[in-house]
């Protein structure tokens, strides 16, 4: 199995080096050059299966040639068997035809502990292999950057960097990250928005020196391995409500593209996927794509749904390189444009495929709180408002009875506490085993939005960082 990048200029590699590499030297996204499928036979085998069992079965296609083929099952039964929950991401169906998937009952109570627990398996059992150290450096707008530190925290040979945007995670948000005390985690508060945090992230990647130096590796979802293992809560909810006899759509809360392009790659892997409907909150940039074809950024504003606050999505050149039928140039230059002037635009035609299976939803923070209400009223449950956008999007094409509609819930309702209780007057308590994190001390660095003073630090703690340079440069 090789990957390619999306603008077609580095050379093709294997799994384990997508893993640890990230970003495409080229500034592009690996995807695989082709996609192995799932068969009918397959998926109904999956019907009833354990949730490590199929993700093992769905993930190890994409791995073959590389040190992790032999051991993805027990990789995977060593990750998911540290959920809360037997099922791992378990289905609740909320009325005749939605459902929602719940994918919070990891370690940090939000969906990127699904990718990052086996992710961060996977780094230690790959580095161990090959004798080597990786520094991470990842940024997050509040989610990524705990789920990343929880998954790599104490491990030998991977130091992580995480940078967050300064005031504007939520509290929960920023002690789970800040209050790990493992000395190989060092989080950064960045004076400004995630959007800065992740063109920091990307000046790095395309600075060859420094990134050799610290043996940069990403875990946000540039980082193929994370989409590849989103992959499998789509085929698992999908199988349990009916496919491949019946076809599933799926509404997902959306910030940079990375969990929404995951079911397009189950669907494009045969899992009978109808629509995946793309739900964002008022930074809309995905939504005024789906209607017009034309993708242009408008600046931040800070909603309830604060994962999900962004202009730049990331993933979606995957979709791009796809639209431009696999032609790595013509994706680089759209890609150039749009960082050059805020704005690029698709022909009709291209729209038209992408409508065909996706569309797009937005909900303010006002009505984002009314959902939360409402499906308290109506069921007694707590959902969080990143979740709320999903399941408002679901219930509005609920036109079809015949295909159910899954939205996926991607936070745990007490991690976003102060929109929850303005919305129901109830208040989510932490789980018990986060009970004492407002008790626990904090840690970080404030930088500037500088790339020169976060490529300072970044040497400063990463215990890779001149090891294989030569002596005159050691210490330099
Ligand atoms: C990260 C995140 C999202 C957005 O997911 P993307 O893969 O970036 O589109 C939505 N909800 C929550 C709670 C998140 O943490």
């Amino acid at each position: 199995m090789r990957y390619h990048s999306t603008r077609g200029d580095a050379p093709a590699l294997g799994f384990d080096d997508v893993l640890l590499t990230g970003l495409a030297p080229d500034g592009g996204l690996y995807l695989p050059e082709a996609w192995p499928t799932l068969d009918r036979q397959t998926l109904t085998g999956f019907r009833g299966q354990p949730y490590a069992q199929v993700a093992a079965a769905v993930m190890r296609p994409f791995m073959a040639g590389s040190t992790a083929e032999a051991e993805i099952d027990r990789l995977c039964r060593q990750a998911y068997g540290r959920f809360a929950r037997a099922g791992t991401c378990p289905l609740v169906q909320v009325d005749e035809s939605s459902w929602l998937l719940e994918l919070f009952h990891g370690p940090t109570l939000a969906f990127k502990d699904v990718a990052m627990q086996i992710l961060g398996d996977l780094f230690d059992h790959v580095l161990a292999a090959r004798g080597a150290r990786i520094t991470i450096v990842g940024a997050t707008s509040g989610d990524t950057g705990s789920a990343a530190i929880e998954a790599c925290r104490d491990r030998d040979n991977v130091d992580v960097v995480i940078l967050h945007p300064k005031g504007r995670t939520s509290e929960v948000q920023r002690r789970q990250m800040t209050t790990v005390a493992a000395a190989n985690v060092h989080n950064v508060a960045v004076e400004g928005t995630f959007d800065d945090c992740q063109a920091l992230v990307k000046a790095m990647f395309a600075d060859p020196p420094f990134r050799a130096d610290v043996g940069l590796a990403a875990v946000n979802s540039i980082n193929f391995a994370r989409i590849l293992a989103q992959t499998v809560y789509y085929v698992t909810s999908a199988v349990a409500l009916g496919a491949p006899d019946r076809p599933v759509n799926f509404a997902v809360p959306t910030g940079n593209f990375g969990n929404v392009f995951a079911g397009h790659a189950a669907r494009r892997m045969g899992l009978p996927v109808e629509m995946l409907t793309v739900a964002s909150n008022a930074n809309d940039i995905l939504t005024r794509f789906f209607e017009t074809g034309r993708m242009k950024t408008q600046g931040v504003v800070a909603t309830h749904s604060p994962s999900m606050d962004i202009q730049v999505s990331s993933n979606f050149e995957r979709l791009l390189f796809e639209l431009m039928d696999g032609d790595g140039h013509a994706t680089a230059q759209a890609m150039r444009q749009f960082k050059q002037t805020g704005a690029f635009a698709l022909s009709q035609g291209q729209l038209a495929r992408a409508r065909a299976g996706f569309d797009g939803f937005r909900l303010d923070d006002a009505g984002t709180l009314d959902e939360v209400a409402r499906q308290y009223a109506a069921t007694g449950m707590l959902i969080d408002p990143h979740s709320a956008i999903g399941l408002a999007a679901a219930r509005q094409r609920r036109a079809d009875p015949q295909s159910p509609t899954v939205a996926l819930a991607t936070a745990h309702p007490a991690k976003f506490p102060d929109a929850v209780q303005r919305a129901t007057g109830q208040r989510p308590p932490l789980p018990d085993r986060l009970a004492d994190l407002y008790d626990r001390p904090e840690r970080y660095t404030t930088l500037p939005n500088e790339l020169a003073a976060v490529q300072t630090f970044v040497r400063g703690v990463s215990r890779r960082a001149g090891a294989d340079a030569p002596a005159s440069r050691v210490g330099s």
